[in-house]
């Protein structure tokens, strides 16, 4: 399941403070840390969850949500500090999530997520910071010939967007990932009132979203115990309406018509190749305007710039996970010029 990749980002552990931007803040890259930074950027970006962690009075003394809590809180702060994340990233180590090695972004935000919730000991305020990115599903299973339907509920907390080079939208993407699939031949599932293997069909049909959706291109693909990376061109907007997306097909009769307007805040961006790679992350602040992070640097960019990891070319730098945060209908949040 884990892939672990080399990486081309090995730099020195002595970097200056980071450069700081409206109150974003640099983090240097400490043990190959890239991939866990530019998460932390996106973290950051999540306000929610700063909001969170912050009024929380934690009792845990070794925990990654204590010093997630820690880094996040030092990063917000006018303090200088060299490294504000030096003790989280000790503590992924012990974590099975190491130094000196690079590891898949979506992997390891999937892992400080399960960490969250296995290590806190305010069980409520777990769940509250699961919620912040929990998609729930109901998963369903039809036999094609007596139209028995088996269905289950089920949840992710970023969603794997299939993408291929006819692909060419988000958009695309997530329709596709709720278009029911049809199962013949060597893979027809059993059914219960046939009691058989029949063709079937299956799929995920959505309940509810959450405030904070997090989509992951899935651009790494292993074939022949060899991964590749794939360029391919994927386009995504800056606001995005998952009603205007979806058919009615797609949504479960327990869906409620809720928010479905949604603002990009956070891009995770993948440079490189997938054996030797580095990761960087645009992030929209509060003002609006968008940063580019890379390890110690941030800088204030335009929209465009953030555009401009759409992909479909070897050597540019791709957007890899999308965060999107929930927009109270008829209150959208203005798009940044340029
Ligand atoms: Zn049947």
């Amino acid at each position: 399941m884990s892939r672990r990749m080399l990486s081309m980002c090995g730099r020195s552990w002595s970097l200056p403070i980071g450069s700081r931007a409206q109150g974003l803040r640099g983090l240097m890259n400490y043990g190959l840390s890239c991939c866990v930074n530019a998460l932390l950027q996106s973290f950051s970006a999540t306000w929610e969850l700063v909001d969170l962690l912050e009024g929380w009075n934690p009792v845990d003394k070794e925990s990654v949500p204590l010093y997630l809590r820690k880094a996040l809180l030092a990063m917000q702060s006018d303090q200088s500090q060299p490294a504000p994340h030096r003790d989280f990233l000790h503590c992924l180590d012990r974590n099975d999530i190491y130094f000196y090695v690079q590891q898949d972004a979506d992997e390891v935000f999937l892992s400080i997520l399960n960490l969250i919730q296995q290590q806190m000991s305010d069980k409520a305020l777990a769940q509250a910071i699961q919620s912040l990115y929990k998609v729930t599903m109901e998963t369903y299973l039809q036999c094609l010939e007596c139209k028995y339907i088996e269905t289950g509920a089920s949840f992710l907390l970023s969603l794997p967007m299939h993408i291929r080079e006819s692909h060419d939208s988000l958009e695309d993407c997530i329709r596709f990932f709720f278009k029911r699939q049809e199962l013949r031949d060597g893979d027809k599932c059993y059914c219960e009132r046939c009691g058989e293997k029949k063709p079937s069909q299956q799929g995920f049909k959505l309940i509810s979203l959450p405030p904070v959706l997090c989509l992951h291109l899935k651009r790494f693909r292993n074939s022949h115990g060899y991964t590749r990376k794939l360029h391919y061109k994927v386009t995504f907007p800056e606001t995005l309406n998952i009603s205007e997306i979806l058919t009615a097909e797609a949504l479960s009769e327990r869906y409620v018509q809720n928010d479905s307007q949604y603002s990009l805040c956070a891009v995770i961006v993948h440079s490189g190749v997938a054996m030797f790679g580095h990761y960087t992350a645009y992030v929209r602040h509060k003002n609006q305007s968008w940063y580019y992070a890379n390890d110690s640097s941030v800088r204030q960019v335009s929209w465009k710039k953030v555009q401009n990891t759409y992909g479909g070319s070897q050597r540019e730098d791709t957007a890899y996970m999308l965060l999107y945060r929930r927009t109270p209908e008829g209150k959208q949040q203005e798009c940044s010029s340029g």
